[in-house]
């Protein structure tokens, strides 16, 4: 018996962690998908960025870059990446132009968060000529869809995402559910809501559960003392329940 119990108490604490752990990446998709739904596009931090890596077909010395307009405020990043003449300006996305606050320029490589969406990527861009990719999660973006013209019809599409609006609403209203990962901001998201999911199952374990454990093995529900054969708890009192 004596040995079991700290195994038991071990097991009590994987369980708690790994459904913690469970409700709290199930709290990170609930926060993404309601920023999704709900959170107004606008108040947006505008980063423009214009980068050299990402010429397109610059083998072959064709003038053509990727301009990415970058919209961030706490909750969404969203980013509309299109094909540019090298020799235009840089301008920004005129679908988003009405939307920004604050605005900086972009430096380059540095702007562009590598750690989600498909904006580096060339192949993935075959056969478009612009896109939107939606981030969406707090503290950090945390799930992710591509927003863009569909191949045959040029109605809007969500690609690994759930949408939410008709395919006819502008783009800068077009929301989607996102369903990719961000590893980075879906695991610190669920961790972070993993916390307070801990400690309310500590709670609820202390009480309900190990009260009754505790009866079930005929021990003091209050203290945990074997009651073999006693009618109260010498060590606290307690008549037997
Ligand atoms: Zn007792």
């Amino acid at each position: 018996m004596g040995s079991s119990r700290p195994l038991a108490r071990a097991t009590v604490l994987f369980v708690t962690g790994a459904l913690a752990l469970g409700l709290g990446l199930g709290t990170t998709i609930a926060v993404a998908w309601a920023l999704a739904a709900w959170l107004p596009h606008g108040r947006f931090t505008w980063t423009l960025a214009l980068d050299p890596l990402l010429l397109v077909d610059g083998e072959r010395g064709s003038s053509q870059r990727i301009q990415v307009d970058s919209f961030a405020r706490p909750g969404m990043v969203r980013r509309t990446w299109f094909i540019q003449p090298m020799s235009a300006p840089p301008l920004p996305s005129s679908v988003f132009i009405a939307y920004f606050g604050s605005s900086r320029w972009g430096r380059g490589p540095g702007e562009i968060d590598r750690g989600w969406g498909e904006v580096p990527c060339l192949p993935a861009l075959s056969g478009r000529s612009w896109g939107v990719e939606d981030a969406r999660g707090w503290p950090m973006p945390s799930l992710w869809c591509d927003i863009g013209p569909g191949p045959v019809t040029g109605q809007l599409l969500a690609r690994g995402g759930i949408p939410v609006s008709p395919p006819n609403v502008a783009v800068a209203d077009y929301r989607a559910l996102p369903c990719r990962p961000h590893w980075l901001g879906l695991g610190i998201d669920s961790a972070l809501y993993a916390l307070p999911w801990a400690a309310a199952l500590a709670v609820l374990r202390w009480h309900p559960l190990r009260t009754w454990r505790r009866r079930r093995r005929g021990h003091c529900p209050a203290c945990g003392y074997d009651l073999a054969g006693l009618p109260a708890c010498p060590e606290c009192g307690r008549a037997r329940a």
